[in-house]
């Protein structure tokens, strides 16, 4: 069925100073697409291996300078669900994993060149390819919306403001109430917007004393293909929503003796977060044809509830998993790594 395939990857990163001032070792190996995982108290004997659609390799040693570029995880990941949404598929991807793991290098990366990540490469490719359309009877139109979901709440990031509402039409689906969506014909527009959302989640999030790790940040594209029909002079229309997920971190709160808003943050960022991980492989096993059309929960959170029309039906769904290298994090790497297995 269409919707149900689930393209998973797993992205290591360098060590960070912490990790190499703390003399970190590396306990993560990669060969091809398979990534295996060893025990820093059981280095003999318990390793383990997974597969996954890509393994992405970063160099963690100065002997070992090998790592998967930016660039090589736009193409496999990006381009091909921007190809889908050209097909008029919604599509959606998400980084998934630790504070620190490396979900926003991969889905935002920085601005030098060569270090963008996904969501800045698919905007300048999508406006390349609109760009060369020289058909008359074919138009596009892109436009763009950035919010946060922090505690079950929704937050307008290009128009920050009061909480916003989560709504449902009885055709379109779940949507946000209010939520800014505004209309793009350049990608030097949407970089504007995606710098001036990125500061308001900092500031948010300073505001409110939070971590902007704490939420999940979601970067979406409508994207529509207008096509004239020159006999009947009627238009045809192809809409896409491309959805950008840069995941709250899955580190478990509860190991720090939370109380209060941390907790209940924490308690949230993990309903969330199985929510979705329960919907996207129930949405896989469908694909699999292990059993038929079965409940798929996503009402349980606001997340996968204002996802809905991007995981299941006309839809394409990518996962990248970001995990750290070192064995001082070996309890989040493993279970990141089981997470993004049962997503497969
Ligand atoms: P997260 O969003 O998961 O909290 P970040 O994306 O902020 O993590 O990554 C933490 C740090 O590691 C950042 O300084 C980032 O630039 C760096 N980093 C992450 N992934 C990579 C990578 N694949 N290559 C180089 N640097 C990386």
């Amino acid at each position: 069925m269409a919707g149900a395939s689930v393209k998973v990857a797993v992205r290591v990163r360098p060590f960070n100073s912490r990790e190499t001032n703390r003399n970190a070792r590396c306990i993560i190996q990669m060969k091809d697409n398979t990534t295996c995982i060893s025990n820093p108290k059981q280095p003999k004997d318990g390793a383990k291996n997974f597969t996954f659609d890509y393994s992405y390799w970063s160099h963690t040693t100065v002997e070992e300078p090998d790592f998967v570029s930016q660039e090589q995880v736009y193409k496999d990941i990006g381009e091909e669900m921007l190809l889908h949404a050209f097909e008029g598929y919604n599509v959606c991807i998400f980084a998934y994993g630790q504070t620190g793991g490396g979900k926003s290098y991969t889905m935002m990366g920085r601005q030098e060149p060569g270090q963008e990540g996904i969501i800045p490469q698919m905007c300048e490719d999508l406006f390349r390819r609109t760009g060369e359309n020289t058909d008359p009877d074919l138009q596009y139109s892109v436009e763009v919306s950035y919010m946060e979901i922090y505690c079950e709440r929704v937050r307008d990031l290009l128009n920050p403001s009061n909480p916003l509402r989560v709504r449902e039409h009885p055709i379109l689906g779940p949507y946000v109430e209010d939520l800014s969506k505004l209309a793009v014909t350049c990608f030097s527009d949407v970089h504007e917007l995606m710098d001036a959302g990125n500061q308001a989640r900092t500031v948010a999030a300073t505001n409110m004393n939070e971590t902007s790790s704490r939420s999940h940040a979601v970067f979406t594209i409508v994207f529509t293909q207008r096509r004239r029909d020159q006999m009947t002079g009627l238009d045809t229309e192809k809409v896409s929503k491309i959805s950008l997920v840069d995941l709250a971190g899955s580190e478990r709160a509860d190991s720090s003796g939370a109380k209060g808003t941390r907790l209940k943050e924490g308690a949230n960022i993990n309903k969330s977060l199985t929510t979705l991980g329960k919907v996207i492989s129930a949405l896989a096993e469908m694909g699999c044809k292990k059993r038929k059309s079965d409940f798929i929960p996503y009402r349980d959170s606001v997340l996968t509830w204002l996802l809905k029309e991007n995981l299941g039906g006309n839809s394409r769904t990518a996962m990248i998993a970001a995990l750290s290298p070192a064995d001082i994090n070996y309890e989040e790497t493993l279970s990141t790594l089981r997470y993004a297995d049962r997503a497969k």
